[in-house]
C-alpha cells in the first residue's frame, strides 16, 4: 500500500510519499516547490519527524538522494538540429512528477520524426507540433489538477476527497481510470458511459 501525504506546510506545492519494498524496507520521499523557503533535506526531516509514521520506528537510513522534477513543458523543444525529449522537454505529469510514460511516448514520436527527416519526408521542427497535439492537452490537465491540490489547504483537500468519494469517484476510476491521460479517461466516460 502506497501512502500519499498532502500538507502545504511541509510538502510545499507537492506531496510526501511512502512506498514499502518489503517487510523491512520502505522508501520515504517528499517533493517541494522550488519556491519553498527551505531545502528538500530540511523538508524531508520535518516530514519524517511530524508524520509520526509507525513504520519508521527504529528505522535506519540506508540510502538517500535528491533530484529535480520539472513540472511544466518547455515553451520550445526544437531548435535547429536539437530536439528535447523527456524531462529535458518537461514532458512530465505535473500531478505526480511521473515522466516515464510521456517521456518514452514522446521519444517514440521523435524517433519517427527523425526517420522522416533522414528519409527526406519531413522536418525536425514538426516534432514540436506532433507531440503537443498528442499529449499537450493531457499535460495541461495534469497542470490544472496540480494547481488545485497545491494551493488548497489540507482541510479543503480532505473535504474534496470526501465529496468525490460521495459522488462515486472510486467506481469512476475503476471503470474509466487512466492516471496518465485524463483526456482518454473523459473520452471513455462519455463514449462508454453514454453508450449504455
Ligand atoms: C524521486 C523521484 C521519483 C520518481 N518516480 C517516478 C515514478 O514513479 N514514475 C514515473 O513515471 N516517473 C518518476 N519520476 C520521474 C522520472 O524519473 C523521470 O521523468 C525520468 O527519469 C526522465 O527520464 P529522462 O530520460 O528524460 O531523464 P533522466 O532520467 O534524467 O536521464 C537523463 C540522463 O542524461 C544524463 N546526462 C545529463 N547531462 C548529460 C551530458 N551533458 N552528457 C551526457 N549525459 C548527460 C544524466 O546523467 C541522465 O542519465 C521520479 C523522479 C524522481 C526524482
Amino acid at each position: 500500500m502506497v501512502g500519499l501525504y498532502f500538507d502545504n506546510r511541509i510538502a510545499h506545492r507537492f506531496f510526501g510519499w511512502t512506498v514499502p519494498y518489503s517487510d523491512t524496507k520502505i522508501e520515504v520521499g517528499i517533493g517541494i516547490s522550488d519556491r519553498a523557503k527551505t531545502t528538500s533535506l530540511v523538508a524531508f526531516r520535518r516530514f519524517v519527524a511530524e508524520s509520526d509514521m509507525e513504520e519508521l520506528e527504529g528505522a535506519r537510513l540506508v540510502n538517500g538522494y535528491a533530484s529535480v522534477i520539472p513540472l511544466a513543458a518547455r515553451r520550445r523543444t526544437v531548435m535547429g538540429n536539437v530536439a528535447l525529449v523527456g524531462d529535458a522537454a518537461g514532458q512530465v505529469k505535473a500531478t505526480t512528477g511521473g515522466g516515464i510514460i510521456f517521456g518514452v511516448s514522446c521519444a517514440k514520436l521523435l524517433a519517427h520524426q527523425v526517420k522522416k527527416v533522414v528519409d527526406g519526408k519531413g522536418r525536425l521542427e514538426d516534432y514540436e507540433g506532433v507531440w503537443r497535439k498528442r499529449y499537450g492537452m493531457d499535460l495541461k490537465m495534469h497542470a490544472v489538477l496540480h494547481k488545485y491540490y497545491s494551493t488548497v489547504d489540507s482541510r479543503g483537500l480532505g473535504m474534496f476527497f470526501k465529496m468525490s468519494k460521495l459522488f462515486g469517484s472510486e467506481q469512476f476510476f475503476s471503470k474509466y481510470g487512466d492516471m496518465d491521460r485524463p483526456s482518454l479517461m473523459l473520452k471513455r466516460f462519455f463514449l462508454r458511459g453514454l453508450a449504455k
